[in-house]
């Protein structure tokens, strides 16, 4: 945490806040030379902090609290054997279930860096669960700060947009992906993401980079096109507030707008 010498309005450095550079424990890296060759590239990005947000209950992975720290505490002390400038935070991303509330009580869910309150919530790819508003409620109630990661790449709510403007006007923040950004999904998912990041429901860029192939970071592709689309304020806003995810405070956010297109009609 120390080694996070930021300053607002000063910030050089990016920080990633969705990445499985944890060694063997999902479908990000594998070794810790897999580890330590992914944070190399991060550094290439610019990226100095990365939150390893491993899967945790999304069917194949399960990631519980203390495994999770250990094996950060492993990975660092790794980083800095090798002389490599990365910090890596603990963080998890928990799949909604009907038993987050009580996964928060029992410390089995870890929120991000900790104790920042922030929770990562990932639906599943293809569907939104019906309990997710009610959850999402719940996990506010709790005293959490539920954040939605990659929406965008979610089939429901890019059938219907009007699902996550509804999540986010009742208080849940949402994160996109670095390469849907950039475009390295597709156009569609490109052009869903930029309604979002127009619509003000899109608080957060991280990369989920799984590996330095055709899962990378991409953040300096996705900084590159916000810039060229929205002018460098706009960098200052996504860098800011993945600096205030570690360290628990309020994220900046304009009161989200409807996306204007009704349908996304001959999309899959
Ligand atoms: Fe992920």
């Amino acid at each position: 945490m120390s080694e996070i010498r930021r300053k607002i309005g000063e910030v050089r450095e990016m920080i990633d806040i969705h990445c499985h550079i944890l060694p063997g424990v999902d479908d990000g890296a594998q070794t810790m030379e897999d580890s330590i060759i992914m944070a190399e590239e991060a550094l290439d990005q610019g990226i100095d902090t990365i939150i390893a947000t491993p899967h945790h209950l999304n069917g194949k992975y399960e990631n519980p609290r203390l495994s999770i720290l250990h094996k950060v505490l492993e990975l660092n002390e790794a980083l800095q054997q090798a002389g490599i400038e990365v910090t890596i935070l603990p963080g998890q991303e928990i799949r909604i279930n009907g038993d987050m509330i009580t996964g928060l009580e029992q410390e089995e869910i870890l929120p991000l860096n900790v104790d920042s309150t922030y929770v990562f919530v990932e639906l599943p790819s293809d569907q939104v669960p019906q309990y997710t508003k009610q959850m999402l409620f719940d996990i506010q109630r709790a005293g959490y700060k539920p954040i939605i990661v990659h929406p965008e790449r979610n089939k429901k709510l890019i059938e219907d947009p009007d699902l996550l403007y509804h999540f986010v006007k009742g208080g849940a923040y949402t994160q996109v992906t670095a390469g849907s950004v950039a475009g390295k999904f597709g156009k569609n998912i490109q052009k869903f993401t930029h309604q979002l990041i127009q619509a003000n429901q899109a608080h957060l860029i991280a990369s989920d980079a799984h590996n330095t192939a055709g899962r990378s970071f991409f953040m300096k592709e996705a900084h590159q096109e916000i810039r060229k689309k929205y002018g460098s304020s706009s960098n200052y806003y996504f860098m800011e507030n993945a600096y205030y995810v570690t360290q628990g405070e309020v994220l900046a956010a304009e009161p989200p707008e409807r996306i204007k297109q009704k349908k996304f009609l001959g999309l899959f």
